[in-house]
């Protein structure tokens, strides 16, 4: 099942066209995605009931928002692919490396990234959406407190991300339009294998990244564990799950973003997110 934020509510996606949730659940269900997150289990057994005659055409899609669109807590992981670490010369951690996105940065699937001063990088990755609130839970019950899955950016000002004597990552992660999301949350269960998709982020058509998620060093469900031993995971929290090796920092001469480039992000399953570089006015 795919569960979109279309005009700012939550609708289902199917090959039966669109469903939206509060209108076809007479209000049982809210139409904005924060209050749909913490009744999450109830939704889905109700989503899998309806009658496919009650869904509408397909949907305008031009509206596309974030799949969870103010998520309290916004988790990310650095240093998360093999390859990734060795082109940043570091050695594999021990233990995830985590920093967050400002919720601010947050944004949908398609827009236009302004560029801020600096060098701002690009990082395809695998983001995961809480759907059940999570405190010290085991990594085998790790996928009942995931809604679904989504494509994202981690777009990264390298300047900004390394300054300081000790270097937070999270500043440098988090300027407006640093986190787009989308196309649509995907269900676990839509997935042959929601631990192995293929992975790839485009700068102006040319491969840039491509991986896939089962070469995660922490996996999602490891992640889960990790984190909801420390912290409690919300309803709507989102974790970003690293990005695999490719990014321009790494590359020889060094690439960064300029304006008129356009990134495209896929993940197998999910679909497409892509973003149009402008400079700053
Ligand atoms: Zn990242």
């Amino acid at each position: 099942m795919r569960v979109a934020t279309i005009a700012g509510r939550a609708t289902v996606l199917t090959g039966a066209g669109a469903l939206d949730v509060e209108k076809a659940s007479q209000g049982r269900f809210p139409a904005g995605r924060g209050d749909l997150f913490e009744r999450w289990e109830e939704f889905r057994a109700w989503a899998d009931e309806v009658d496919p005659s009650r869904y509408g055409p397909p949907a305008d899609l031009t509206g596309l928002g974030a799949p969870s669109p103010a998520p309290r807590q916004v988790f990310a992981i650095g240093l998360n692919y093999r390859d990734h670490i060795a082109e940043t010369g570091q050695t594999p951690p021990e233990s995830p490396s985590v920093f967050t996105k400002f919720a601010t940065s947050l944004t949908g699937p398609n827009t236009v990234l302004v560029l801020p001063a600096g060098n701002v990088d690009w990082e395809v990755e695998l983001v995961a959406i809480i759907g059940r609130r999570a405190e010290n839970v085991a990594e085998a019950d790790a996928w009942n407190h995931v809604a679904g899955l989504t494509a994202g950016q981690d777009y990264s000002e390298r300047v900004v991300q390394t300054a300081g004597s000790a270097p937070q990552f999270s500043l440098g992660k988090s300027f407006p339009g640093f986190g787009p999301t989308g196309p649509w949350l995907v269900t676990p269960d839509a997935f042959a294998d929601p631990g192995d998709l293929a992975l790839e982020c485009t700068v102006n058509g040319q491969s840039v990244q491509t991986s896939r998620t089962s070469r995660l060093i922490f996996s999602v469900g490891y992640l889960v564990s990790y984190l909801s031993a420390i912290t409690a995971l919300l309803p709507g929290d989102i974790i970003f799950t690293g990005t695999p090796a490719g990014v321009g920092m790494a590359r020889t001469p060094r690439r960064y973003l300029r304006p008129g480039d356009q990134v495209v992000s896929r993940i197998e399953g999910i679909g497409t997110i892509r973003q149009d570089v402008v400079a700053a006015s």
